[in-house]
């Protein structure tokens, strides 16, 4: 059992040769295959499980401590649990494989494969995806023990030893190396890199990771709303609106139209997998791919690389922001299930998930927390403080209009956020209307500092501020703004409808 005390990463380059490297590779591509293997009897047994008579009167039974034991014992009967797939494991590698895995990074791949297929049946995912070659990036074991062992700077692991670039003037890795933090476990990784494969060895460390002592931790409380293009932070003499991750939406439409562009070359290469109009042949089909073709893919792959990173750079300042003002958060909890259906993909490709278990992570290592409260109880962004009637706003309303309140709508939520008391997770509107008054020339403070920075004009319109400045009145014609959301809306829609990978 992995120990459950908090963890942090310390991610160190590997000084590969051409040798290493092939085993490396060899070494990846046999964990892929059993890992394949793995997630094929997972899903097998699922289906097993689920034919069975028992399955069928179980799923009937009322919820409650019965129904979950009697899951629990139907689990056991099928094999369908993490124990019996390391059994499943350990027989598959008893072949071949042996010579290359280890058994405790089989024990982890299997893991990893029984949660996927848990995932699928639990319905947190949609599909469990079976591995391509070279599709497989990472390893791991279990212990700084057996199998990937980092011992003096080198990394140990079956018969080869890869020394690690470590720089001494990196403050980050000098607190990572420090023996005051325990290895729990290793990691090697692969990552492409201009189609060139660079490999980085991961520490699990015991500990809270390193704080950059230019960073500052505030001591504000904090009310925060995400939307899906805007971040809106509410402290106690401070507040801020800002677009959310907006500047990685160009790079989206760039990958789009090169998956296009891949789609077009496939098909030229493969005229004989088509049908009359466009669709693809059933059955068993050969693809031919071209030089052009490979070339577009890997311009894809480095564009994916590009994006992730470029991402989680844009997260990180917004975090170091919200850490700056307080630590002690309270936010909605996002429904990324309705965000994916009002606004597209594109919207998820900024990844707000990833970004709220940074923002978590963050908050906590200082002392703080991130609470997250259902939008059930307290539809905050319907509500009013003073008058307590909620009504409902589409979301082309970008103004909170009522009871001589007039105030953008996201920052109205992320005050709002501020006031829901932590213990029941309800709006608290007496604290609410106490807190307004030193609040709203904040507010307002943040509006007209939004406004000032994009005078030239290129204010987002999900601000709803454009439409202000120009009318002089934050009352608009409705038609109007909504035409220009539905642009907004329409636009991420129609760039994004292809990529799989969310979040
Ligand atoms: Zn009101």
């Amino acid at each position: 059992m992995r120990s459950k005390t908090p963890s942090f990463i310390l991610e160190l380059p590997l000084k590969t040769t051409p040798a290493h490297e092939s085993t490396i590779l060899i070494r990846l591509d046999t964990g892929r295959q059993l890992y394949n293997a793995c997630l094929g009897e997972c899903l097998k047994r699922l289906d097993l499980l689920r034919q069975s008579k028992e399955y069928q009167s179980t799923i009937k039974l009322p919820k409650g401590k019965e129904r979950t034991e009697a899951f629990k014992n139907l689990n056991k009967k099928y094999e369908f649990t993490e124990y019996d797939i390391h059994h499943y494991a350990a027989t598959v590698r008893n072949s071949w494989i042996n010579e290359h895995i280890g058994i405790h990074i089989a024990q982890t791949l299997a893991t990893r494969a029984f949660r996927a297929v848990q995932n699928k049946a639990f319905k947190k995912a949609k599909h469990v995806r079976f591995k391509g070659k070279n599709q497989f990036d990472t390893l791991e074991g279990k212990n700084n023990q057996t199998g990937l062992i980092f011992r003096e700077n080198t990394l140990h692991w079956s018969g080869i030893e890869i020394p690690c670039i470590i720089d001494e003037n990196n403050n980050v890795m000098a607190y990572g190396l420090n023996p005051e933090h325990r290895i729990k476990y290793c990691r090697i990784v692969r990552r492409k890199i201009n189609s060139i494969n660079r490999f980085y060895l991961q520490l699990i460390l015991e500990g809270t990771p390193y704080h950059n002592p230019k960073h500052k931790i505030g001591y504000e409380e904090i009310g925060l709303d995400v939307g899906p293009s805007t971040i809106a932070i509410v402290g106690d003499n401070k507040a801020e609106l800002k677009q959310f991750c907006s500047d990685i939406v160009p790079k989206q439409k760039e990958k789009r139209k090169l998956q296009r562009k891949l789609d077009r070359q496939r098909r030229s290469n493969n005229p004989q997998n088509y049908n009359e109009n466009g669709t693809i042949k059933k059955g068993k089909k050969k693809w031919n791919k071209s030089n052009q073709y490979n070339k577009t893919s890997s311009e894809i792959a480095e564009l994916d690389r590009k994006l992730a990173a470029h991402r989680k750079s844009l997260h990180g300042k917004d975090i170091n922001d919200i850490i700056a003002m307080g630590t002690r958060i309270n936010t909605e909890k996002i429904s990324y299930k309705s965000w994916q259906k009002n606004f597209g993909k594109s919207v998820l490709m900024r990844a707000p998930s990833m970004f709220m278990g940074r923002l978590k992570q963050k908050a906590e290592n200082a002392g703080g927390y991130l609470n997250e409260f259902g939008t059930q109880n307290t539809k905050l962004s319907q509500i009013c403080h003073t008058c307590g009637v909620a009504v409902k706003k589409p979301f082309s309303q970008r103004w909170h209009t009522c009871c001589d309140i007039n105030i953008q709508r996201d920052l109205y939520s992320a005050f709002l956020s501020k006031c829901v008391d932590m213990n029941t997770n309800t709006l608290d509107l007496a604290r609410a209307g106490m807190l307004w008054p030193g609040l709203e020339p904040v507010l307002s403070e943040a509006i007209l500092r939004v406004n000032q920075s994009t005078s030239s004009g290129n204010c987002p319109d999900s601000f709803g501020l454009r439409n202000q400045r120009q009318s002089g009145s934050p009352v608009k014609p409705a038609a109007s703004i909504t035409e220009a959301m539905d642009v907004v809306i329409r636009d991420t829609i129609y760039e994004d409808e292809s990529h799989g990978e969310v979040i």
